[in-house]
């Protein structure tokens, strides 16, 4: 399972580019990026893979 997918699964939306509004910060625009199966934060700086 990649992190977009366990993101997916926990309930985040993607916008058209794949950015997620961020779960570990109050995000009002999606903030969370995902590339090579990590996913990072660039409002928080909060960063993992699915498994964190
Ligand atoms: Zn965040």
């Amino acid at each position: 399972m990649s992190a977009k997918d366990a993101a997916r699964y926990y309930g985040l939306t993607f916008d058209r580019k794949g950015w997620a509004v961020c779960p570990f910060h109050q995000d009002k625009h999606p903030s969370m990026s995902f590339r090579g199966g990590r996913f990072r934060c660039w409002a928080c700086n909060a960063s993992g893979d699915s498994i964190d």
